[in-house]
């Protein structure tokens, strides 16, 4: 019998699942895909690789979380710092966000100028400062007990950042910035919202100038694709299953029975990385169902709508583009499409001379549910996309050697999850509301963006080292 059972590899699943193996823990991995990594994975289609979602690594660097587990694996990923982090281009104004303060100021204040700039983008960035040196909070929900005695280890950081905590994002900017206009404001709605998963109205300034300053700390191009950290991350834990989707979980006395299609397993505790709304499905037992039938209601079924190319080209492109529209595409949610370019010497994940292109868009999944019209209407949306990108960065149609895109039915699919991007950041969100990593049921777990504590790698693994903690290893 397996000390502890990993339903997922995600980055939530994989780490977890790594550090406690390197804990001396006996731990099976079980992922329903031939490849490791949910949405941070990479896939090969016709010949060519590309990043299934995400493309972008922030957090590894001293002090940071990612950084933390992955030493604690002893994972030394092969990584190209990016600054700056992100292009963005928003009709003729192009805005680089550097790392540098004044680097990045000086253009943002070239292309959006306001007298309160200044002050606006050095708050900005001192709340991302002080916002990582606070440690030591962490989030229990096994119990009403228990969940109000860690919800006081937060006392610190809700002291420190109060006054930005209980204030609407889309209010404080506007006082700060009166009269700011349209343009300016959809430049810092589009980089907020692929971070935060929520407009400006809806959340707190916290979250949105943590939002908005992620780029003042350092980012990097993962060479080779984020396949490569999975692979890294799992290389000594023995068991790691693919192909295996666990189908049913069946809670014994002593332990719990897991079942693939072909085979049973048993193991002590288990730990989920589907999400929270997915996950009902997978139990007998109502006790079980019905805790994760209560956090249905959190699918905001916000979604992704992929474009995927590779090019051939001599030109020179930065890592990641925001291209800002001034108007949001049909069937989408967002006026700004994102898009990676792979690193012009990764030969790893393209041939010399090439490049490949993970583009996205938000969408919401019940866009994509007439079965009548989705081919008709996936068709027009990527080529609405793929003009965009291709006007946008000067590519020409000859120098594309292949380009196919994916909704929220593919991810569903490939994934079992349509909704993306976990709970969005929002007020209504609130953290007493939110899942844990901890569960009322006995020796079960969760760890992923749809818990504690949010989405992409670093808000992932802030879930991953809570977890850790309330596992107490
Ligand atoms: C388009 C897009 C772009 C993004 N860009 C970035 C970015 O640039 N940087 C960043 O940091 N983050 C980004 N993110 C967010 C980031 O990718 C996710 O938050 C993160 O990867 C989620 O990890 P997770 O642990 O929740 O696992 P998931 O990615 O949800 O993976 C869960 C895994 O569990 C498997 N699984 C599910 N059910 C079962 C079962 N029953 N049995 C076996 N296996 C099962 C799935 O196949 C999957 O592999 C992006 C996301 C998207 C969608």
């Amino acid at each position: 019998m397996k000390d502890y059972a990993i339903v997922g590899s995600g980055v939530g699943g994989s780490s977890i699942a790594a550090l406690l193996n390197a804990k001396g823990f006996d731990v099976a991995l079980f992922e329903k895909e031939p490849y490791l990594g949910g949405c941070s994975s990479t896939f090969m289609h016709k010949g060519y690789k590309y990043n299934t979602g995400a493309t972008t690594l922030a957090g590894y660097e001293e002090g940071h979380t990612v950084k933390e587990v992955f030493d604690a694996i002893g994972v030394k990923p092969n990584l190209i710092q990016t600054d700056p982090s992100i292009v963005i281009m928003q009709n003729n104004k192009t805005t680089p966000r550097y790392k540098d303060f004044d680097a990045f100021f000086e253009a943002v204040n070239l292309n959006y100028p306001h007298q309160n700039n200044e002050e606006f983008w050095k708050l900005v960035y001192d709340i991302n400062k002080d916002f990582y040196t606070m440690k030591d909070y962490y989030y229990a929900n096994e119990n009403s007990f228990k969940k109000i005695k860690s919800l006081f280890s937060f006392f610190p950081l809700f002291m420190k950042f109060s006054k930005y905590l209980t204030v609407n994002a889309l209010n404080f900017t506007e006082k700060s910035l009166p009269e700011l206009g349209e343009e300016y404001l959809d430049f810092l709605q589009a980089q907020i919202y692929i971070v935060a998963q929520a407009p400006m109205k809806e959340i707190n300034f916290l979250t949105a100038a943590l939002s908005l300053g992620y780029t003042f700390n350092t980012n990097h191009y993962v060479v080779g694709g984020f396949e490569t950290l999975f692979n890294e991350m799992t290389k000594d834990i023995k068991d790691v299953y693919t192909k295996a989707e666990i189908v049913q979980i069946v809670q014994k006395e002593t332990h719990f029975e897991l079942h693939t299609k072909n085979e049973i397993f048993q193991a002590k505790k288990v730990i989920l990385n589907s999400t929270v709304y997915d996950s009902a499905k997978l139990f007998t037992k109502d006790t079980i169902k019905n805790y994760y039938k209560k956090y249905e209601k959190l699918n905001n079924y916000q979604s992704s709508f992929m474009l995927y190319m590779t090019i051939k080209s001599d030109k020179k492109f930065f890592h990641h583009y925001q291209l800002i529209q001034n108007a949001q595409l049909k069937n989408t949610l967002s006026k700004a499409v994102f898009v990676s370019f792979s690193d012009v010497s990764d030969t790893q994940i393209t041939k010399e001379g090439h490049y490949s292109i993970t583009a996205s868009i938000h969408t919401d999944s019940r866009f994509w549910e007439d079965t009548q019209n989705y081919k008709d209407q996936k068709e027009e949306l990527q080529s609405l996309v793929q003009g965009v990108i291709m006007q946008s960065l000067g590519i020409s149609e000859e120098e594309i050697v292949q380009s196919f895109s994916a909704t929220s039915k593919t991810f569903e699919h490939y994934l079992n999850r349509s909704q993306l991007g976990g709970n969005a950041m929002s007020m209504k969100n609130f953290l007493p509301f939110l899942p844990g990593n901890d569960t009322p049921i006995k020796n079960l777990y969760n760890v992923g963006d749809s818990v504690y504590a949010a989405q992409g790698w670093p808000g992932v693994m802030l879930g991953v080292k809570n977890l850790q903690r309330l596992l107490g290893v």
